[in-house]
């Protein structure tokens, strides 16, 4: 398995927490022995030099090559944090590359104010999903921006819009209309529990996305979320 540094310098990482206790108590872990770790994005052949309950230290050798990141981003709106929390976790292990929380015409009012507080939260649980899911690559959380921002920020060649609008095109029948150059970089977009407005999906239009459905039931949003990246990833595979 991977082991995940919760900090590093160049030459050398510790863990601590559960990673710490569970090589220390159940393997037993000694000094002198390899384990590979992944510190600040990169995955390592480490040594480790000492061991207690509390931290584990490793010298970094050489490093190793790693998996190549999905490159898949979500633009998730801002929705019932418990929800939301659930969606970003299985998104991580799913493997997307990144995650941008959007305030929505139709988030509720109380959780757009709340939401940039909310982003470090999410960050935790992103680096939590990506130890247990073994990524190397934990995925960047954006912090929660308004729609009008994030798409004029988005670069991804080929731009996915959920809507549960009947007229939309099936979602893989979209991507694969797009073609392997149009897998090199995905951004799949899910609205708030009310939907997006028929204002925002005009702007997503202005925005040459393509709006895609997933079947004829409405899904919750964190559903429609990871549904639309299994399907999403396995066309890109
Ligand atoms: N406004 C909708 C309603 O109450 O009729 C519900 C919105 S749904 C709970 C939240 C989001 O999930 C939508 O904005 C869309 O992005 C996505 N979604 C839900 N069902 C979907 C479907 N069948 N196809 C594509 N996207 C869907």
């Amino acid at each position: 398995r991977r082991w995940i540094a919760d900090t590093w310098t160049p030459t050398t990482a510790s863990l601590t927490g559960d990673q710490a206790a569970h090589l220390a108590r159940v393997l037993r872990a000694e000094p002198g022995q390899i384990f590979d770790v992944v510190a600040g994005g990169f995955l390592h052949r480490a040594e480790i030099t000492s061991v207690s309950d509390q931290e584990v230290l490793f010298t970094l050798h050489e490093e190793l090559e790693a998996d190549a990141a999905l490159p898949l981003r979500l633009l998730l709106a801002v929705f019932k944090f418990d929800h939301m929390e659930w969606a970003i976790e299985k998104a991580t292990e799913l493997g997307v590359a990144h995650i941008t929380p959007v305030l929505a015409r139709r988030s509720e009012k109380h959780l757009t104010l709340a939401a940039p507080k909310r982003a470090e939260r999410w960050r935790r649980i992103a680096l939590e999903a990506s130890k247990q899911s073994r990524r190397t690559d934990i995925p960047e959380i954006a912090a929660p921006i308004t729609l009008k921002a994030a798409l004029e920020q988005e670069q991804s060649l080929t731009r996915i819009l959920l809507s549960e609008t009947e007229q939309a095109t099936p979602l893989a029948a979209a991507l694969a209309s797009v073609g392997p150059t149009g897998y090199e970089s995905v951004a799949l977009a899910i609205g708030p529990e009310g939907g997006w407005t028929p204002e925002e999906m005009a702007f997503f239009a202005t925005h040459n996305w393509t709006s895609v459905t997933l079947g004829p039931r409405i899904l919750r949003a964190e559903t429609a979320a990871i549904a639309a990246i299994a399907i999403a990833s396995s066309c890109m595979a």
